[in-house]
């Protein structure tokens, strides 16, 4: 590994909530890898919605296949800039433990339950999934990940939450930036989840081609992909098409923010986390970035058979919140509680289930 001054760099960590001997063969970023991988919440996102509800195919997208595409498209931006290469696919690998089933559907839903106990955000339930829910360890509950890992995976927080997480909810009352490799991992994510969804989409039939090409970038690069190849097949044409503009955002993140890293020059992770932001697209780049997501977002994650398909979503999440919040004994909760406490312990259990389990348990008590 090539590390950079200012990568984030294992043996200087900020460490462990729980002090914990050393690994003999692994460094810290990579045993925090190891433990996501192996805990509990990873395995479901197996069979959580992304944009398609997990049982509609099984060539689509989960929150699980992403997670490993954010990841890959991590590890290679951080090994050109020099980063930490461990650091940056812990984070990825972990970025959407949070999620509920039913995707953005079933976060609004729960989030509605939750009002007035604090509300629920999938991002910050990430968070708690690896300091406190997973338990697995006998010396330690959650994880006990390092720092950096925690720091990358909470990318946005009120000031308000920011303020009840101590040291980790920091930099955002200071308004400060987190290692480059959680910066990157942001970027990472959205470039793979525009280019899996058109991906995707296509494959559904709920995009055609021809519509992909009102997005003037989509349309330039599958022209010129033609033009090189004029007998390529369809699909070929569209997954070169695909290939090829991810390569350029991949390439644009990279060397926009070399530009970024030698104009601010940091010589630590301490400068960086002083610094304005260091990774980023250039001007052009977001702009084809966002008019890339406003097309998604009207003609796919709108369109009215992708919302059919998590409208339930509501209803059952709804319906199991009430039904555990008056019967806790249903989900082993057996002492006492406040409301409050109680509301908390139920939106842990209902954002921890997968989507085929919420249906399935939202049948069996509806019989
Ligand atoms: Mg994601």
């Amino acid at each position: 590994m090539n590390l950079k001054p200012f990568a984030a760099d294992p043996k200087k960590s900020l460490g462990r909530q729980f002090k914990e001997a050393p690994s003999e063969l692994r460094n810290d970023f990579q045993r925090d890898r190891d433990r996501i991988i192996h805990s509990a919440a990873f395995r479901r996102l197996e069979y959580k919605t992304q944009v398609f509800v997990n049982h509609e195919g099984d060539m689509f997208r989960t929150r699980l296949t992403h997670s490993l595409e954010v990841s890959q498209v991590s590890r290679g931006v951080a090994r050109t800039l020099g980063l930490h290469e461990d650091l940056a696919e812990a984070i990825a690998l972990a970025h959407d433990l949070g999620h509920t089933p039913f995707g953005h559907a079933g976060q609004s839903a729960l989030n509605q339950c939750m009002k007035e106990y604090g509300g629920f955000e999938h991002n910050l339930q990430s968070l708690r999934i690896v300091d406190v829910l997973e338990n697995d360890y006998v010396d330690f509950k959650g994880l006990n990940l390092t720092f950096e890992t925690r720091e990358g995976i909470l990318k946005h927080c009120s000031n308000k939450n920011a303020l009840k997480l101590g040291v980790i909810g920091e930099r955002f009352i200071k308004n400060k930036q987190p290692s480059l490799e959680a910066q990157l991992v942001n970027f990472a994510d959205e470039i793979a989840y525009n280019h899996h969804d058109i991906d995707d989409g296509i494959r559904s039939g709920l995009l055609s081609f021809d519509q992909l090409c009102e997005v003037s970038f989509f349309n330039e690069i599958s022209a010129e992909v033609k033009s090189e190849s004029p007998s390529i097949k369809d699909r070929q044409h569209i997954r070169a098409t695909i290939r090829r503009m991810m390569n350029f955002f991949i390439m644009d993140l990279c060397h926009e923010s070399q530009g970024h890293i030698d104009k601010q020059n940091p010589t630590c992770i301490a400068d960086v986390r002083n610094a304005s932001p260091m990774i980023a697209l250039s001007e052009d780049m977001s702009k084809k970035q966002q008019s890339l997501k406003q097309f998604l977002r009207a003609a796919l994650y709108l369109h009215p058979r992708v919302q059919a398909m998590t409208d339930n979503a509501h209803d059952v999440i709804n319906a199991l919140f009430k039904t555990f919040m008056k019967n806790p004994d249903l989900i082993n909760i057996h002492e006492t509680h406040s409301q409050k406490d109680l509301a908390v312990l139920v939106s842990d259990y209902i954002a921890g289930m997968t989507d085929r389990f919420a249906i399935q348990t939202f049948k069996k008590l509806s019989q």
